[in-house]
């Protein structure tokens, strides 16, 4: 037997959405990505990039990938020295464990959210615990004050799409004795979100994700903004050129196209509110959502039964064995075609 570490050798693995090798002839709703192409900006810039040999990948990119963090800061107005850049925001989940976790101790999150946390934890060895939900989306038994090292809250809530008040963050900042990790992947498709939060609380930690408003799931693009203390630590913890060259290109480009971005995100608001409707004229129950999937179940709570007929039919979605989940599916929000298709699907499903 190889000497493995004790909870690396107990640990499942975190296991990701299907992605399916033939793309093209599925209609893919089973991992929120955006049916939309990045802006036309970012393939410029990567082929600036690249340029006519590639001879500038001969070279490291900048190590601090610091035009993504002035554009990002610019944005978001805050100073560079709140945003640091991420390969993706996974890459920055798990170096926020790394940083304020250690072996043994705990961090929490709410349960059914993003369980990539719990993986993190368990290579880390710290402990996890979960807070269920009530029938109204509170926290289920979660402490006048909570004494962990980390909380994470999944706000919109994936994959249930339902948002927390900006008023809970505030209060939960404040019942939080370790850092409040707020993980804003969708926020860019709600109301509201907790940013500006970041300069009244200490221990508030916001994280961003390019790879579903900005199209990039594939480029592994992300971000945290938090305050200079927080930054600083997570860059002595992360790979250092944690970007490659064509990323850096790519997220600067993308944070620009601000017009491009709110087309593409108004549109998908607008799709998921009429798919939202027409699920429940087929007696779905629907949850009211902020992000670009919904949460729907079938009037007999099988949520295995649909998933499987629309598999037959190309289409993904997502289906969780959890039983918390088991009564429904969470549908990524397409294209306005694609989601006329699901819907002719369901009705022949039943
Ligand atoms: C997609 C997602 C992430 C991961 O984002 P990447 O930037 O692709 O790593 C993190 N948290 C939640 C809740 C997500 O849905």
């Amino acid at each position: 037997m190889i000497p493995l570490r004790d909870n690396i050798r107990n640990m499942a693995g975190y296991v990701p959405g299907f992605q399916p090798d033939d793309g093209q002839d599925w209609i893919k709703l089973n991992t929120n990505e955006n049916p939309y192409p990045p802006s036309p900006a970012v393939r410029e810039a990567i082929l600036r990039e690249l340029g006519e040999d590639g001879a500038r990948l001969r070279q490291y990119p900048d190590a601090a990938s610091r035009a993504g963090r002035q554009e990002a800061a610019r944005l978001y107005g805050v100073d560079p020295a709140w945003v640091i850049m991420a390969n993706g925001s996974d890459e920055v989940l798990n170096n926020l464990i790394r940083a304020f976790a250690g072996e043994g101790e705990e961090i929490a999150y709410v349960h059914p959210s993003y369980s990539y946390y719990a993986t993190l934890a368990e290579i880390q060895g710290a402990r996890v615990c979960t807070f269920g939900l009530t029938d109204k989306w509170e926290l289920d038994g979660f402490p006048e004050r909570y004494e962990g090292k980390l909380f994470f809250l999944t706000n919109p809530n994936a994959p249930l799409g339902f948002a927390y008040p900006r008023e809970f963050i505030e209060e939960l900042a404040g019942r939080v004795a370790g850092m409040l990790v707020v993980d804003e992947a969708y926020a860019d498709f709600a109301d509201d979100n907790a940013l500006d939060l970041v300069h009244k609380y200490e221990n508030l930690v916001v994280t961003r994700t390019l790879s579903k408003s900005y199209s990039l799931a594939g480029m592994r693009l992300g971000l945290a903004v938090a305050r200079p203390e927080v930054i600083a630590a997570l860059d002595k913890i992360r790979d250092h050129y944690n970007l490659d060259r064509l990323a850096q290109a790519a997220v600067t480009a993308a944070l620009r196209d601000q017009e491009y971005f709110s087309r593409c995100v108004q549109r998908i608001r607008e799709t998921r509110d009429w798919f939202s409707v027409e699920l429940q004229v087929l007696d779905y129950s629907v949850i009211p959502s902020q992000g670009n999937y919904l949460f729907a179940s079938p009037p007999d709570r099988d949520g295995k039964r649909v998933y499987d007929a629309l598999y037959q039919r190309r289409i993904l979605v997502r289906y969780f064995s959890d039983p918390a989940l088991a009564h429904g599916l969470r549908i990524s929000i397409g294209t306005r075609e694609e989601m006329m298709a699901t819907l002719d699907a369901l009705r022949e499903i039943g």
